[in-house]
């Protein structure tokens, strides 16, 4: 099933939904057609490539801004699978969490508070502060701005690469 990424007038990324509800809404006038999948529908008449992005002709305010969710996967996203402490690139099964300031010290469960570590480096750093182990960090953690991961993580689907420029213009500005 090819999805299409919706995008409001000002081209910030709303929702996904199927090709077929997007023919409708262009059928209708509601949207314009922006990028298109590779893939074509023929019939005797007619082809036609899927849409991939479409934008509403028609500004939609939005209610509330759409919030990263704090899962594990959307952590090791936002480090980019990468440990906070040495810097390398690990494979899921080979990463932990760790509480930056440990829980015994007050330190929260959070996006601020908690990153993505290799083993190795969460064993080394144990119940202790990033400075009493003598340890530092790559990058202060935050809550991720960024929609991607979000749409990715519902979905369940690989983000098709011509939704990007879409999906990150924002967070590039923001950040
Ligand atoms: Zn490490």
């Amino acid at each position: 099933m090819e999805m299409t990424l919706v995008l409001n007038s000002s081209y910030e990324p709303l929702k996904v939904i199927d090709w077929q509800r997007a023919m409708t809404l262009w059928a209708t006038g509601k949207v314009e057609i922006v990028e298109e999948h590779e893939r074509e529908v023929r019939s005797v008449s007619f082809s036609f490539r899927l849409p991939s992005v479409v934008r509403l002709l028609h500004i939609v305010r939005l209610r509330r801004r759409p919030v990263v969710q704090f899962t594990r996967a959307n952590i090791y996203q936002r480090d980019s699978y990468t440990c906070q402490y040495c810097d390398v690139q690990w494979t899921a099964e080979d990463l932990t969490f760790d509480h930056v300031i440990p829980v015994a010290q007050g330190g929260q469960r959070g996006w601020e508070n908690i990153v993505t570590a290799c083993e190795p480096c969460n064993r080394k750093k144990g119940a202790r502060t990033p400075e009493e182990a003598g340890m530092t960090l790559q990058r202060k953690p935050r809550r991720p701005l960024v929609l991607a991961p979000a749409v990715k993580v519902t979905l369940g689907i690989r983000t098709p690469a011509n939704w990007m420029s879409y999906l990150y213009w924002h967070a590039e500005l923001e950040s």
